[in-house]
């Protein structure tokens, strides 16, 4: 599957330095007390549609609770408050084109869409109390980038339970 976020930042350097350690800063507990890994992503995409990748596509990356083993994170620069843009819009969509002809991709979901996945057989989790509620990147954004891409088929969350 893809997953889409935003990075909750203002700028691409910033949040290049935050994903380019290995090992997670103390001040984020929640996370942790579950690994050190640090958080990353394979693919980061600027405000202006710039797309950086980050990691291999193959390689485990940290982004989404429960689906990190068979997920490809796509992060995006911008927030709740300081919106993704038309660019990034394309960028994400001319992405998951990419990344849909290259692998067998059949979910496309939003970060905040991957607690619906926590009573499925794709989730694996080992503890049960390590979850987040996540809004990222954003309910507009998704129906908006699933209006782009409706001729691929790509399904969405299952249904909340
Ligand atoms: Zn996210």
């Amino acid at each position: 599957m893809i997953v889409l976020h935003w990075t909750a930042s203002r700028s691409l350097m910033g949040t290049y330095n935050t994903f380019n350690k290995s090992i997670l800063p103390s001040s984020r507990k929640a996370l942790v007390n579950a690994s050190s890994l640090n958080v990353s992503s394979h693919y980061l995409v600027d405000r202006d549609g710039s797309i950086y990748q980050l990691l291999p596509d193959t390689v485990f990356a940290r982004h989404v609770i429960g689906l990190n083993y068979c997920a490809i994170g796509i992060e995006n620069v911008g927030s709740d408050t300081y919106p993704l843009t038309q660019a990034q819009l394309f960028a994400n969509e001319k992405l998951v084109r990419y990344l849909t002809r290259k692998y067998n991709i059949e979910y496309l979901i939003g970060h905040y869409e991957h607690t619906w996945f926590k009573n499925t057989s794709l989730w694996r989790e080992t503890n049960p109390y390590y979850f987040s509620q996540k809004i990222d990147p954003g309910i507009s954004f998704m129906r908006r980038i699933r209006e782009e891409l409706q001729d691929l088929n790509l399904k969405g969350a299952p249904p909340k339970k």
